[in-house]
Parts: structure tokens; sequence; C-alpha cells
């Protein structure tokens, strides 16, 4: 079915096809996990099993702001630096299949969050390590306690996908409706939320579905809809918070813990199901798979065997993007395994994609024109490629929503938002978060 994507700056429409997807359940169990020790943005945890050790499913097998574990039980093999799905690289540790499941396939726990104090709440989802997805993935437990230490705690939910290219948000959404709602609650108690804004797109209801009842989730807590423009990229942290400034000017937008359907249902299963994160659900499409699906995932996996599981490729791919096609990756190793936020592949054959070659900028100003924070893409790049570190520019970096509208509108290919993305290594503490 065709799709248009509307940016909110420059008058630019992009076409893209998306299949009807079916959910196909469980992917095979790798014989083989390829655990990555770096499972969101930050630093690498570090190993507390060595090579000979067995492990057992869901034992913690390295430590840091992001616990990792095992996603099977089995055999360490030893240590491999391997790409990661977000372009960089890392070691991770290799675990070979032996032994019986204790999570996969036992009766699922059925806790009831709502009898579990805040504290103890903060703790099952640190000990679980679960991710926030929202933009840059970071550890949850991090979040929220940076988001409860402030005077008026604000639980901002977005509710549709970040990227449509890849519809994974809604289509969890529509998969486990219950499971993401109660675990947009458990977040608001886990934070002693003051408030709770759900930001909804034009054109959906700005209610609840039909079983969802906010009163017995939220309690006392006050819960807002809000309706954004279908614009992309209005789901964007930066046209978020704009957006509640200008339509709950009251709300307390000081450190708010920002929240996407992916996190909520990683949340709940991580309480309710007492489910360390072992798996992901993967959004598989594009014109070069032979069948697009969305399946569970083991961590670890490698995505060459996810792409086999998916019945391989149909046609030569030309290409294949991690997290979508605005704000996605390129994959060039099919032994990169599956991390905590790897979300879709996108794969795609020649036809669909355009030539990639990285040209001289022609200075044509396209990505002037749809940059939705009115930064200069391209000038920014060359400031980073010149190491120029003038407030300027490091203000233009911070400033970056990542949304990529600059790089698809580029003749020249030149891939100005991870080149941007790259730069805010070199941002200040203070200035890293300003943005949020
Ligand atoms: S510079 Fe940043 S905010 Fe502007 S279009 Fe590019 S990715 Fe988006
Ligand atoms: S869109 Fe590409 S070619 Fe045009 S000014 Fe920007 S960087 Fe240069």
């Amino acid at each position: 079915m065709k799709h248009t994507l509307r940016f909110c700056k420059g008058g630019v429409d992009i076409g893209f096809e998306l299949p009807n997807l079916e959910f196909a359940g469980n992917a095979f169990v790798p014989t083989t996990a390829v655990v990555p020790l770096k499972q969101h943005c930050g630093e690498e945890a570090r190993p507390v099993v060595t090579t000979g050790d067995f492990v057992k499913e869901g034992q913690v097998i390295a430590r840091g702001p992001v616990p990792v574990h095992a996603p099977i039980p089995g055999k360490v093999t030893g240590m491999r630096r391997v790409s990661l799905p977000d372009g960089t690289m890392g070691e991770a540790l290799v675990i070979h299949l032996a032994g019986a499941f204790d999570i996969t396939g036992r009766k699922e726990a059925d806790n009831d969050w709502k009898r579990i104090t805040t504290q103890e709440l903060s703790r099952i989802l640190e000990d679980r390590g679960v991710v926030d997805t929202f933009e840059e993935p970071k550890p949850l437990a991090e979040a929220l306690k940076l988001s409860r230490s402030s005077a008026d705690p604000t639980l901002i939910c977005r509710l549709f996908d970040q990227d449509p290219t890849a519809p994974i948000e809604s289509r969890i959404l529509a998969e486990y409706p219950q499971r993401v709602w109660n675990g947009i609650a458990l977040l608001a108690s886990a934070m002693r939320a003051g408030r709770v804004a759900l930001i909804v797109e034009e054109g959906t209801p700005a209610s609840p579905p039909p079983g969802i009842d906010l009163k017995d989730l939220f309690a006392d807590i006050p819960v807002s809809f809000v309706i954004s423009r279908r614009r992309y990229p209005s789901g964007s942290k930066t046209r978020i918070r704009r957006l509640l400034s200008e339509k709950l000017p009251e709300l307390s937008l000081k450190a708010p813990l920002y929240l996407d359907p992916v996190t909520a249902l990683s949340a709940y299963d991580a309480v309710v199901r007492n489910v360390p994160s072992i798996s992901v659900l993967l959004l598989v499409l594009g014109n070069a798979i032979t069948r697009p699906q969305l399946l569970r995932v083991k961590t670890g996996t490698l995505i060459g065997d996810v792409i086999d599981e998916c019945g391989g490729f149909k046609t030569a791919p030309e290409r294949i993007l991690v997290n979508g096609l605005m704000r996605g990756t390129a994959l060039y190793d099919l032994d990169t395994p599956v991390t905590r936020y790897t979300r879709s592949l996108y794969v795609m054959d020649r036809d669909s994609c355009p030539s990639y070659t990285v040209r001289d900028c022609v200075h044509c100003g396209s990505c002037l024109a749809v940059c939705p924070a009115s930064l200069d893409p391209a000038r920014t790049v060359f400031a980073i490629r010149r190491r120029d570190s003038g407030e300027r520019i490091l203000r233009s970096i911070a400033a970056c929503e990542g949304c990529g509208c600059c790089s698809v509108v580029c003749p020249s290919r030149i891939p100005l938002h991870h080149e941007i993305a790259g730069g805010r290594r070199l941002l200040p503490e203070d200035l890293a978060h300003e943005r949020y």
C-alpha cells in the first residue's frame, strides 16, 4: 500500500510502500547468540562471565548502566568485536546454545504492578535492563530517576510512529493494547508522575481504545490527550515539547520522561511477566525481502539469520536500513547482531533505492529548506569535518533533531544527519542535554 510522508517544512512529500504485515510470532532460537555489551547509546557493560562458563537463559552476563542478560542458555565461547546496528563497533559475548530454557516456553508470571512500590518498580526496571528507545536509546531506570527528581514529574507518551516508514509503534499498540497501556501506567506510578500527556496524531482518536479504563490505570493522575499534526518529524522531542508548551502551558517540562509504546511494552514485560530484555519485536520489510513480517527475535541473533527466517532475499539487496528510512542507519555486515534498540530492518532492491554514491555538495540549499530546526545542515557538517568547535556550530549540533530530512533531499547523497549525530561527541555536558 502506498503512503506519503509530508515534511513539516519545505513542501516536500516522500512516497513509500508498506505491505500488510503479519505478526509471525517467535523467530527461531539461534544456536549461537552474539550479545553486544552495549545495548544503549552509552558505555559498554562489563562482562561478569568468562569463556567456558555455562549461563542460564536470562542470567546477567555483563553489568553496567544497562545490565546485559543471556538470551539463550549455553556455554560462553568467547568475545568478538562486531558491527552494531547503530553503525558503531563494539565487543560482544558469544554464547553457544546448550541446556534448558528457563523463560521461553514456561508459564509466564502475572504480577500485579499496582501492588508494587515505586522503589521496587524502579529496581525491577533497572535489573531487567529495560532501555528507553525514544530517540537515543538509554537506560530507562536512569531516565525515571531524573524525572522523579523534578518538582512536578511529567510523563509524555507518543502514541504514533516516530518514523512512519517503519511503523513498529503503531503495530505494537494494535497488537498489545492492554500491555502497552498498563506499561505506561506503571511507569507513571514508578516516577510518581503529577501529569500524563498522551500525544496522538491528527485523524486518530484522542481517547483510549475500547477496554482501557484511564481511571483504573492512572487513578488520580490527570491524563491529557494532545493532538499533533501529521507532518514529519512531529514525533521528535523538540516538536512534542513545542506542541505541549502551546496546548498545555501549565505542564511542567523540566526533565519529563519521554516514552514510546515499545518502551512501555518492555516495562510491562519486565514487571508483570518477570522477563528481562532478551528479545525484541522486529519489523522486517522492504521489496527485497521474500516475506515481510513482524516477529519476536532474541537479542544476539545475527541479522543475516533474521533475513533467512523471512525467506531470504527476493531480489539482490541494494541497501538495508536499520530503524527506518528517515532516521535509520545503513547496515554493511549481515553478521551484525540484534540489540534491544533494533526495531526494524528495511531491505531495499536497486529499483527502490537511489544511487548512494556520495558526491560533493552542489550548494543547492535543499537541506536548508527542509530542516525543521532551521539549521544549515551543509554548513554544520563542513564545520564538523574541519573540527570547528565554535559555539555556533556546537549549538547547531545540539539543536539537530536527527530527523534525516536533510539527508533524504540531498542530491549529492551526503549523509548529513549521521555526520551531525557523529558531531555530538564534541558537545559539552550542558549542551548535550539542552535539547531535552
Ligand atoms: S540538520 Fe538535523 S534537524 Fe535539520 S533536517 Fe537534518 S537531521 Fe533534521
Ligand atoms: S542538499 Fe546536499 S548538495 Fe544541497 S546544499 Fe545541502 S549538502 Fe549541499
